[in-house]
């Protein structure tokens, strides 16, 4: 039987400023992935809650209570979400930690990064944005940026908090309304969210969140006629179906999907640093990360060094959970995740994959009831198995051997994805040629991993389509009007027969 925790928390969706159930009163139980028991009762919503939702949404848009309030007012409500987040820290961290998984460090680095990025924008909507241009006389021409309307934002469960935040604080900042779906295993902290807008008074139908599963209150948001964005964060073969379904309404789309980034090491790296952040770059999160240095690739003269250090390192790696402050990696979200990983581990051992390290579930020291996995590297692997090609999203990690610089580039944009990559190596001029030979969006030199509210998060590819954060974050969620003014007002006399 399953375990519940002595305080579940009830959850409940957030339309037009009220706290409700769901239309059919059914729900679903929200789990610790560190020991399966039941930590929230969420409502699953229906397409009839959507529907509400969008129409709340709808009816604030039109009515000019947020587009109509100057930037400067705008930002000040941002500004006050930001300064709530950081009040609320220590409980928005432990409540992540508790739903996602994650370690205590990364939950909070990821809380933090939460309030920046509504401080970011609200800064940033207030600086100027617009263009004028000599056009021919009598005429002026100028660009402005308007909001987009109604958006819908979907995220999944791999940074709860901090994927919403992405989406939510430039949406709003830029004046729209919004209908937003957290995934259904990870709704916690993002109720705790809405509870700030509701506590700081963001006028009603401004701010709307629905619970539930995605085939049908997401699809719903995704179909529906009254929204005009969809932006979405999740896997790509979900992305794929969401830009068919948001076709017939031709609206505009957003999207931040899968990866399976390369991490090149030449031989020059420095040797330390190289495999510290190869461990991170594949190892933090679990591997539960968009970004993950999933495929690692060492230059022939290094590798067996390489491999031995890398390997030796990863076995020594703490797995508990979050909450425990010795943990160094967490579980996996789900069983269901947890499965599919494993199920990975098998099909890259039936590829004929030499298993370094790793490949199974950890069931010792009590970890037996959560979803725990052990940092997984393979070696021997053929550029065309599925391990290699594949996202995984988990802590397993392929590491490959190259020849030289155009074998390096080759295999690392040989995969359908395209979100990040890097390269460690010593000669900056070497470093610098490969990466941009890399298609992708985010990319790092002798480093894996940081990412910054001023610069565009996004991939090339099959990874999406559109950026997050910085100035290309909030473009995404405007429209752009051109305005011609005629600074002689006379007839054109075009058609000077009709006089
Ligand atoms: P999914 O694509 O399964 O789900 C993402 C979100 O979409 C969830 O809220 C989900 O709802 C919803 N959804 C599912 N089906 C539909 C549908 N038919 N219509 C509308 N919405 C739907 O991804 P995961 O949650 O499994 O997240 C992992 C994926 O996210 C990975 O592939 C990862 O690479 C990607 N990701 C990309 C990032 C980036 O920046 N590029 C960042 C983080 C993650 P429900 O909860 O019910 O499943």
């Amino acid at each position: 039987m399953v375990g519940v925790q002595q305080s579940v928390i009830n959850l409940k969706m957030y339309i037009n400023g009220e706290w409700i159930n769901a239309d059919n009163r059914e729900t679903r139980a929200i789990k610790n992935p560190a020991n399966g028991e039941i930590i929230a009762i969420a409502p699953e919503g229906t397409t009839r809650d959507a529907h509400e939702a969008v129409d709340a949404a709808r009816k604030a848009f039109e009515s000019g209570v947020w587009s109509g309030l100057s930037a400067q007012e705008r930002a000040t409500y941002l500004f006050q979400v930001a300064d709530k987040i950081d009040e609320n820290a220590k409980a928005l961290t432990r409540l992540e930690t508790l739903d996602n998984g994650k370690p205590l460090r990364e939950a909070s680095y990821d809380i933090a990064d939460a309030a920046a990025c509504f401080r970011y924008y609200a800064g940033l909507i207030t600086k100027p944005d617009g263009f004028t241009y000599h056009v021919a006389d009598p005429m002026q021409a100028m660009v402005v940026r308007e909001p987009v309307g109604v958006c819908g934002l979907i995220v999944p469960w791999n940074y709860p908090l901090l994927m919403s935040v992405w989406k939510i604080a430039p949406a709003l900042a830029a004046g729209n309304t919004i209908v937003f779906k957290p995934s259904e295993v990870t709704p916690v902290t993002a109720m705790k969210l809405f509870e700030i807008f509701e506590e700081i008074g963001l006028p009603k139908g401004v701010a709307n969140m629905v619970m539930g599963a995605g085939p049908i209150v997401g699809e719903e948001i995704v179909t529906h006629p009254e929204v005009d964005m969809i932006s979405f964060t999740g896997g790509t073969k979900t992305g794929k179906h969401l830009m068919r379904q948001a076709a017939d309404t031709l609206k505009k789309v957003s999207l931040e999907l899968g990866g399976k980034s390369p991490n090149i090491i030449f031989a020059d790296a420095d040797f330390e640093t190289a495999v510290d952040y190869a461990l991170y770059g594949i190892f933090s999160g679990a591997g539960q990360v968009c970004s993950a240095g999933s495929r690692i690739l060492v230059e022939e003269s290094l590798y067996e060094r390489f491999v031995s250090h890398f390997v030796e390192r990863a076995a020594k790696i703490k797995v508990g959970p979050g909450d425990d402050p010795e943990t160094e990696m967490g579980p996996l979200v789900s069983e269901e995740h947890m499965k599919k990983v494993l199920s990975y581990i098998e099909i890259g051992k039936q590829e004929g994959a030499t298993l370094a390290l790793g490949g199974h579930r950890l069931l010792e020291n009590g970890l037996d009831k959560g979803y725990f996995v052990e940092p997984t590297v393979f070696v021997d692997v053929e550029q065309n198995m599925r391990i290699v090609q594949e996202e995984i999203f988990g802590p397993v990690v392929v590491i490959q051997k190259f020849k030289d610089e155009a074998e390096a580039v080759k295999l690392a944009n040989d995969t359908v994805y395209g979100l990040a990559g890097a390269v460690f190596s010593n000669d900056g001029a070497k470093a610098l040629r490969v990466i941009k030979k890399i298609r992708s969006g985010i990319t790092w030199i002798n480093s894996y991993h940081p990412t910054y509210n001023e610069a565009p998060w996004g991939g090339y590819k099959q990874s999406g389509i559109g950026r997050s954060l910085g100035t290309f974050g909030l473009e995404e969620f405007q429209e752009i009007k051109q305005i011609n003014i005629n600074l002689q007002v006379e007839p054109t006399g075009w058609f000077s027969h009709e006089k």
